[in-house]
């Protein structure tokens, strides 16, 4: 499970996590809300390791082990998933070789054997069906030309590749349309299981329309203030954060 507590971070002098306490026990899905600059991303950041962020004080382990003091190879190796936002289109790289790359990068932080192009396709050409993809985008460079929806889907095959414990996914300010939301939370609904924990990160309601989260956590202001069940998302939606919160 994922336990964070008391963390507090900055980023150039400035105090943006002023104390975050909370816990995701293995196989529940939690959803974080909050308004726009209320420190989400930031959040997201500092448990993937981005560069940049000072953590100042509290913690923040992965099943016991210590998940700040780690680069973020090792957090990938310990099974964490971080979706970014923006993804990165990369012309000239095809997207298999891409994905095998990532996958054995991981498999080699692990000790694992690496799965050579054949063992790959069979592995992928399974996930994209359950996923009910086209196998298309293994053909295609990574991300060119793909649309909003093709890039959630490549996301979301990533994911399913990898296979994460833990998987973090900020989906804040990324105007994602309905069809894109669904991609996303079919990806994580089919991924649902003991072993797996998730931290969804929305400004909005909609994504939650298709993910029952187990709790839900509203930040403001660099600070839990509440936490509730489901009912507390469609509530936020309904009356803004500033009546809930108060
Ligand atoms: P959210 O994802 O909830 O919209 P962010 O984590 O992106 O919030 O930002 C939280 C706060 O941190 C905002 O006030 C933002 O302006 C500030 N912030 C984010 N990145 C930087 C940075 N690189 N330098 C200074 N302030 C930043
Ligand atoms: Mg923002
Ligand atoms: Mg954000």
């Amino acid at each position: 499970m994922l336990k964070i507590e008391n963390l507090t971070a900055e980023i150039d002098g400035k105090q943006i996590l002023k104390g975050i306490t909370l816990e995701v026990p293995a196989g529940e899905v939690h959803a974080i809300m909050g308004p726009n600059g209320s420190g989400k991303s930031t959040l997201s950041y500092v448990l993937s390791g981005r560069e940049g962020y000072e953590i100042t004080g509290g913690s923040a382990t992965f099943n016991g082990i210590d998940l700040l003091a780690m680069e973020p190879e090792e957090r990938a190796a310990a099974g964490v998933f971080l979706a970014f936002q923006y993804p990165v289109e990369l012309p000239g790289v095809g997207n298999a070789n891409f994905l095998r790359t990532a996958l054995n990068a991981l498999r080699r932080a692990r000790g694992e054997a690496e799965v050579d192009a054949m063992q790959f396709l069979k592995l992928s050409r399974a996930k994209i069906k359950a996923l009910q993809m086209s196998e298309d985008m293994l053909k295609r460079n990574v991300n060119v030309g793909f649309s909003g929806g093709e890039k959630k889907r490549n996301e979301v095959l990533q994911m399913a590749l990898l296979e994460p414990k833990l998987a973090i996914l900020d989906e804040t300010d990324s105007g994602l349309d309905i069809d894109a939301l669904k991609i996303v939370a079919d990806g994580v609904n089919a991924m649902r299981g003991p072993d797996f924990s998730a931290l969804v990160i929305t400004h909005y309601q909609r994504l939650l329309d298709h993910i029952t989260p187990d709790r839900v956590h509203v930040l403001m202001g660099g600070r839990i203030v509440k936490t509730g069940g489901p009912e507390l998302a469609l509530e936020l939606e309904a009356e803004g954060y500033a009546k809930v919160a108060a």
